[in-house]
């Protein structure tokens, strides 16, 4: 039975990375894989998932009315080892429910790899409909980035010009403005629990 795992983290965990090394141990094995970014993310990356190692793959853009089941009841025959889907924090609720049906009923694995919370320290929507549906559940491990602290870093801040905000749209792609903290030091920072 194939198995739909959510990998969640903060920012700058090295979610890509993993993607991009998982999808590796397919295709060195000559197995076929779909790798998605959502496309929010994609004007940003130009539909390619980019590692800070420097490796980076095409991936198929999706948008909010992508239908994953729709889309892979055509692809199925094609012998799919395994869908990767990064950013997933971006998926919808009904999207999460698709690739549930891609997985259990065509038996494809699913690997999504997301954003747990938002910068207010809110689920973003996919990561809440991941963290109730998928199989399995794997933390990516960050360092809390405050002073001398050595938590994990559970926590995202955003930044504007070298200061704190703590109120703004939900979605602010570029990874550049963000800080990952430990729930200790998000909450000393931001003041919101
Ligand atoms: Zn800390």
């Amino acid at each position: 039975m194939a198995k739909l795992h959510f990998y969640y983290s903060t920012m700058n965990a090295g979610k890509s990375t993993s993607l991009l090394q998982s999808n590796h141990n397919y295709k060195v094995r000559n197995l076929k894989t779909y790798i998605f970014t959502p496309k929010v993310d994609a004007q940003f990356h130009e539909g390619k998932i980019h590692s800070r190692l420097g490796v980076e793959e095409k991936a198929h853009v999706f948008d909010e009315n992508f239908d994953f089941y729709e889309y892979f009841q055509i692809k199925n025959k094609e012998n799919i080892s395994c869908i990767l889907v990064d950013e997933a924090q971006f998926l919808t609720e009904l999207q999460v429910k698709e690739l549930c049906k891609v997985c259990d009923e065509f038996n494809i694995p699913v690997m999504c790899y997301g954003i747990r919370t938002d910068f207010r320290g809110e689920l973003f929507t996919g990561s809440m409909s991941l963290l109730a549906y998928a199989d399995t559940m794997v933390e990516l491990k960050t360092i809390c980035e405050y002073e001398n602290c050595s938590r994990k870093a559970t926590m995202v801040a955003r930044f504007v010009d070298g200061k704190l905000v703590t109120e703004g749209d939900k979605v602010v792609i570029g990874g550049d403005n963000y800080k990952v903290y430990c729930r200790k030091h998000y909450r000393k920072i931001t003041g919101l629990i």
